[in-house]
C-alpha cells in the first residue's frame, strides 16, 4: 500500500458541502489501505479577504503581521477537514505548518522551507490516522509564522511528500491535468499522461497557472513524483516525473502563452561597452524584471536595443527609458503594450533539429509577424501582435500535431 501526500486548493475546499466531498474522497483512499497525509489551501477568495482587511488597515501592514493574519486561513480548513472525517468515524488529527514543524528561512510572504520534522505525521499515521496539514506555512527558527507566497500549498505538499519519502504528491484541483495548451483557446487541447519537471517548469513560468512554480522546483530537485488531478472527476491526471524512456516521444509537449506582456525599444544608442547596462540598469534598481532582451549587430556605431516587461510595469519602464535615452544620446524610444508571447516547450527539441524553422514557418503562413525570438535548450518564444495571440496557438498546436498523443 501507498503514502500519498493529497493537496486540495481552494476552490475544492471553498464550501462545507466541498469539504465533505472531499472526507468522503480521502476515506475512500483510506479504506483502499493506503496513509494518506493531506494538505489543504484556503477556502477559496479567502487569503485575498485577509488581505484586503490588512489594506483596509495599513498601506503598508508589517510582513510579520501579514504572515499571522494569512496563515489563518488555512488553520480553518484543517480544522473543518478533520470534523468532517471524524463526523464520518475516521480519526484525523490537523495540524499547522508550525505544530509539525516546518522550519523556513525568515523571509515573511516568501519563506523558503528549511527543515520538516516527520515524526508526529509519521506516529499518527501509525496509528491509523489521516493527518491534515496546514498548507503555505511554516515558522522560522525563533518561532514567528512565515507564509510561502501565494500559491504555496503547493510546496507544502511536495515538500512533505519529499520529507515522508511518499509515493506521490498528488495535487487536487480544478483541472483534470496539465494540457498541451489552455483548453479555452484550443478546444483540441489534450491532457498529457505525464511531463517532465523540466517542461513543467518552463510551461509554469510561461503562463501556465496549475502549479507554483517553486513547487515543481522543489519536486524536482528532490525527485518527487507529482501528480496533477481533478477534485471533482475521477482520471489518472497527469505525472510530473523525471524523463525516462518510455516518455512520450513528442518533439513538442505543449504551448504556454502570457498576455501579460510589454515591449519597449531604444534606438541609435553608441555601440560600446557598458551600454548594455546603461539600460537595463536603472531597469533592473526600479525593481522591474526584465524577460528578453534583443541587441541589434551595430552597422554604422549605433545600435538598437529591445527588451520586454511585465505589461503592470510598462509605463514605469518607458519613463526610467525616456531619461536613460537622453543620458546616453540615443535617437528614439518607443514601446508598444499590445503584445504576447507565446511558447513552444519540450525535451524532445534537444535531439531534433527543424522546430524553430517549422514553428517560423506555419505563424508566417498565418501572415503572423514574428516581433522577437528567444530560446533556450527545450522551448521557443517569440512576441506577437496580442490580436495574433490565439490564431498563433492554434496554429501551433495544429502544425506540431499536438491534439494526437505521440
Ligand atoms: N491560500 C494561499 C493562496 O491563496 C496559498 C494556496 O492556496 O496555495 O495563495
Ligand atoms: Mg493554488
Amino acid at each position: 500500500m501507498a503514502l500519498y501526500v493529497q493537496k486540495y486548493g481552494g476552490t475544492s475546499v471553498g464550501s462545507v458541502e466541498r469539504i465533505s466531498v472531499v472526507a468522503d474522497k480521502l476515506i475512500g483512499y483510506k479504506q483502499q489501505g493506503h496513509d494518506i497525509v493531506v494538505v489543504v489551501s484556503a477556502m477559496s477568495g479567502e487569503t485575498n479577504r485577509l488581505l484586503a482587511l490588512a489594506n483596509d488597515i495599513s498601506k503598508q501592514p508589517s510582513v510579520r503581521e501579514l504572515d499571522v493574519l494569512l496563515s489563518t486561513g488555512e488553520q480553518v480548513t484543517i480544522a473543518l477537514l478533520c470534523m468532517a472525517l471524524e463526523q464520518r468515524g475516521q480519526s484525523a488529527r490537523s495540524y499547522t505548518g508550525g505544530q509539525v514543524r516546518i522550519e523556513t528561512d525568515d523571509a515573511h510572504g516568501k519563506a523558503r522551507i528549511k527543515t520538516i520534522d516527520d515524526h508526529r505525521i509519521r506516529a499518527d499515521l501509525a496509528d491509523g490516522r489521516i493527518v491534515v496539514v496546514a498548507g503555505f506555512q511554516g515558522v522560522d527558527c525563533d518561532g514567528n509564522i512565515t507564509t510561502l507566497g501565494r500559491g504555496g500549498s503547493d510546496t507544502t505538499g511536495v515538500a512533505l511528500a519529499a520529507a515522508l519519502k511518499a509515493d506521490e504528491c498528488q495535487i487536487f484541483t480544478d483541472v483534470d491535468g496539465v494540457y498541451t495548451t489552455d483548453p479555452r483557446v484550443v478546444s483540441k487541447a489534450r491532457r498529457l499522461e505525464r511531463i517532465t519537471f523540466e517542461e513543467m517548469l518552463e510551461l509554469a513560468s510561461l503562463g501556465s497557472k496549475v502549479l507554483q512554480i517553486r513547487a515543481v522546483e522543489f519536486a524536482g530537485k528532490y525527485n518527487v513524483a507529482l501528480r496533477v488531478k481533478s477534485s471533482f472527476e475521477d482520471g489518472p491526471g497527469t505525472l510530473i516525473t523525471y524523463e525516462d524512456n518510455d516518455m512520450e516521444d513528442a518533439l513538442i509537449s505543449g504551448i504556454a502563452f502570457s498576455r501579460d506582456e510589454a515591449q519597449l525599444t531604444i534606438k541609435g544608442v553608441p555601440d560600446q561597452p557598458g551600454i548594455a547596462h546603461a539600460i537595463i540598469g536603472p531597469i533592473a534598481a526600479a525593481n522591474v524584471e526584465v524577460d528578453m532582451i534583443v541587441q541589434n549587430v551595430a552597422g554604422d556605431g549605433s545600435t538598437d536595443f529591445t527588451f520586454t516587461v511585465h505589461r503592470g510595469d510598462f509605463s514605469k519602464a518607458l519613463a526610467i527609458l525616456e531619461t536613460t535615452a537622453k543620458q546616453v544620446g540615443a535617437k528614439d524610444v518607443s514601446g508598444d503594450d499590445t503584445i504576447v508571447k507565446v511558447s513552444v516547450v519540450g525535451v524532445g527539441m534537444r535531439s531534433h533539429a527543424g522546430v524553430a524553422a517549422t514553428m517560423f514557418d506555419a505563424l508566417g503562413k498565418e501572415g503572423i509577424n514574428i516581433r522577437m525570438i528567444s530560446t533556450s535548450e527545450i522551448k521557443i518564444s517569440v512576441v506577437v501582435m496580442e490580436k495574433y495571440m490565439e490564431l498563433a496557438v492554434r496554429t501551433l498546436h495544429d502544425v506540431f500535431e499536438l491534439d494526437k498523443a505521440a
